[in-house]
């Protein structure tokens, strides 16, 4: 059966609504979304309107959190055609909150399309309004489900019974949401939540209580069952969130979840916890995984780390740590410097990897006490052994915890000293990571450093991405580029891999930095890495780390591999390096060669591809600008129409403000954005988020940009904006090398 629809003049209804009701809006259906057509006096005053509602949308007067709950709901009887009755926070402008419910009517035009919306609305009553504030608090707006609050209650219940049946609880996060959201939008995300909801509904046996518990995560609690069912349950919901997908860049991406389940505790709380700190374990084994809480298990760990830590204060005592040294050796001339890093051969726990026991001092003052006897093992050796040592540097790993000066006179420089050797024979690796997390004092420590005379080099570059651009900050001697990117780079010179090296390798050498790789495993990758102009080679393919016994054997042989991978790697590939050095480069600067004289396009279609896949975003794309006209040079993602437009006119595009300021411009929302939503190129194509940098020449010259595009709106963090500035000096330099050829 139709519903029943009003098909009447809505001018005509609203005046007649308004005689029974204080508060009526009529509301147009319009593309841009619901504008207020008429409002009442009273609805205007206690909705806060201002006066000049007219043809506005819900969006454009009131903050995201107030209009899209409220445009749901207009979104519900737009597109069921019925009416839609609801109670909710009205948002008065002088005695804060207070509650109100309201009739939604559509108001069909003669073609049956819903072209007005009405909507009645009257304050609850103190009454009724305290039993909503109760029911609604507890309630999932979204998807109608209880809230933690409210789901622990329920559980409380029965656990407080006097003989409390089994309860078990699922604990489900959903795996990489946040990328769907910022893919897709959130009204997408919240689309999908809701679906996810009423699928997991769907699985549960009777007596179950279902609760989302935020954001992308939700709880089931099962009364009385097997464990048996409990986990077929948790396969269910894994099994029907592989249902879900959603595409981006037409690539597929189905959802997975972790689930964690936990039983037996005396409170909701504590199995709330529990079921959590159990998905957290699951997700660190990967995404699509169930694990069940077990109490053994964090007794266990908690034991081993005791024993570790006890085992490893007895070592540091009777001095049972040992150095080994890895060779690093420079493509250029052959020239090897060592890293340092520390062994422990327990005779309880055997041999002790660093990577497990460095973490673990970290937490405490052994690893003071570690570095001390490490620093002292390499003085010694190196005083002892010049004939390895004379004229190499060695590689120290200095942990973030020892950034003070008092400490770093006590465990650095009075074991020097003692030796009487100089910072100057030494390189601190200092991790990315920890640089970032504390800017300040790793700035503050850098410079102390470096004015002692220590070389000071980043260690794992590359690990957390932090711009280049946000170290520049920080002056340092170099990068040790992380294994990670090392170990992928000679499967295929297509993956990204190979596009981030060579990237870093660009940035480095505008910066003057000196690179290492670390983790060569093969001879491709050595050959891959050197042709890409890094300076220095470290890995098991030159030589494992050894023992001090073996160390002169040991680099013989890798520089004799070095020198015979030199000898088998193409023609000119030192060439290619000093080619780009940057004195090279601009020793004869000619004039701009046209950018249609530009043949290596492949180079810049590598950075838009590179610049797409790293920020994931549909589109990228190179511009460059003459004469006050832009073209693309090379795009990623776009529509077949816009790169058919060719050439335009600077004037009408987003970019001319990036030419006249000189400086990137991001815009979150387009159509928001009173300057741009009118440009034609937005209207025509629906571009939502805008984000361009400028590529300037060494005369600070505007001479084009590199973009990003979205259809949706996007935020855009002041780290992605360094990044892609990063990338813009990576599209300068390809373009520097055809401005200024050399001969
Ligand atoms: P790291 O500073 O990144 O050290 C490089 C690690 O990579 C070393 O592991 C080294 O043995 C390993 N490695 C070298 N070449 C290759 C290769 O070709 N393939 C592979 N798969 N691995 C390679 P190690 O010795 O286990 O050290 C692990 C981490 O422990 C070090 O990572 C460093 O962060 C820390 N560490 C080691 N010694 C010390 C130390 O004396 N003090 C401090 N604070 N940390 C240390
Ligand atoms: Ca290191
Ligand atoms: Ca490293």
């Amino acid at each position: 059966m139709k519903q029943t629809i009003l098909q009447a003049d809505p001018h005509y209804l609203f005046r007649f609504f308004n005689k029974l009701y204080k508060m009526v809006f009529l509301m147009k259906v319009t593309k841009q979304g619901y504008t207020y057509e008429l409002v009442s006096d009273e609805a205007a005053h206690l909705a806060s309107l201002p006066g000049d509602y007219y043809g506005k949308t819900i969006e454009e007067l009131y903050p995201a959190e107030i209009s899209r709950p409220l445009i749901d709901q207009y979104d519900s009887v737009h597109k069921e055609k019925t009416p839609v009755f609801y109670a909710d926070k009205m948002n008065k402008r002088d005695s804060g909150i207070t509650y109100a419910s309201s009739i939604l009517m559509p108001i069909e035009d003669w073609d049956g399309k819903v072209a007005y919306i009405l909507s009645m609305t009257s304050e609850l009553a103190d009454e009724a309004e305290q039993q909503l504030i109760t029911s609604m608090e507890n309630i999932d707006y979204l998807t109608k489900l209880p809230n933690l609050v409210k789901a622990k209650h329920e559980i409380n219940k029965y656990l407080q019974l006097e003989t409390p049946p089994v309860v078990y609880l699922l604990y489900i996060n959903i795996d990489r949401f946040r990328l769907l959201n910022e893919l897709c939008g959130v009204e997408e995300g919240n689309r999908m939540l809701q679906k996810i909801a009423l699928g997991i509904g769907a699985l549960l046996p009777d007596r179950s209580i279902f609760g989302r518990v935020d954001g992308d995560e939700f709880m089931v609690a099962l009364i009385d069952q097997e464990e048996e069912l409990v986990l077929r349950t948790a396969e269910k919901i894994m099994e029907m969130m592989e249902g879900f997908h959603y595409v981006v860049s037409e690539v597929k991406i189905t959802l997975t979840a972790c689930v964690g389940i936990s039983s037996t505790a005396e409170n909701a709380n504590l199995l709330v916890s529990n079921a959590s700190t159990a998905m957290m374990e699951a997700k660190e084994e990967g995404k699509n995984t169930v694990k069940i809480f077990r109490e053994s298990d964090r007794a266990r760990k908690y034991m081993d780390e005791l024993l570790l830590e006890i085992e490893l204060m007895k070592a540091i005592e009777k001095q049972e740590l040992r150095v080994y040294y890895q060779p690093k050796v420079q493509v250029e001339n052959g020239q090897v410097n060592y890293e340092a890093l520390v062994r422990w051969f327990s005779p309880k726990l055997g041999t002790v990897s660093p990577g497990k026991f460095i973490p673990l001092a970290e937490k405490s003052p052994l690893i003071e006490k570690i570095t001390v006897q490490v620093m002292d093992i390499v003085c010694r050796d190196m005083e002892k052994y010049p004939e390895i040592f004379a004229g190499a540097r060695v590689g120290v790993n200095l942990s973030a915890n020892l950034f003070e000066e008092a400490i770093i006179q006590r465990t650095l420089l009075k074991t020097i000293e003692k030796h009487k050797l100089y910072p100057e024979m030494f390189e601190l690796e200092l991790t990315e990571t920890m640089l970032i997390k504390n800017p300040e004092k790793g700035k503050e420590t850098i410079d102390y450093l470096r004015n002692l005379g220590f070389r000071v080099v980043i260690d794992d570059f590359g690990v957390s991405y932090s711009s280049l651009n946000y170290l520049k900050m920080f002056t340092f001697d170099g990068i040790k580029i992380d294994q990670s990117f090392v170990q992928e780079i000679d499967k295929n010179i297509d993956r990204k891999e190979y596009e981030i090296v060579n990237f870093m390798l660009t940035l480095a050498r505008k910066l003057g930095l000196f690179v290492t790789a670390e983790g060569v495993e093969t001879l491709e990758q050595l050959k891959v890495l050197s042709s890409l102009g890094c300076d220095e080679i470290q890995g098991y393919y030159l030589s494992r780390p050894q023992s001090l016994e073996f160390l002169s054997d040991s680099t013989a042989q890798a520089k004799n591999k070095m020198n015979e991978a030199k000898k088998r790697m193409p023609e000119g590939h030192l060439l290619l390096k000093e080619a780009s050095g940057e004195n090279q480069l601009f020793k004869q600067p000619k004039p701009y060669a046209l950018p249609n004289e530009i043949k290596e396009e492949e180079a810049f279609d590598r950075i838009t591809r590179t610049v797409r896949a790293f920020f994931q975003m549909p589109m990228s794309y190179i511009t460059f600008i003459q004469d006050n006209k832009q073209s693309i040079k090379s795009s990623c993602g776009m529509p077949q129409e816009i790169m058919e437009v060719g050439e335009v006119e600077l004037e009408k595009t987003i970019c001319k403000e990036v030419v006249s300021t000189k400086k990137g411009l991001i815009i979150s929302d387009v159509k928001e954005n009173a300057k741009w939503s009118e440009n034609e190129f937005v209207e025509e194509y629906g571009i939502r988020f805008y984000a361009s940098v400028p590529l300037k020449s060494r005369e600070g010259e505007v001479v084009g940009t590199l973009c990003l595009l979205d259809m949706y709106p996007r935020s855009f963090t002041k780290e992605q904006y360094m990044q892609l500035t990063d990338f813009s000096y990576w599209a300068m330099s390809e373009l520097e090398k055809t401005m200024y050829p050399i001969h």
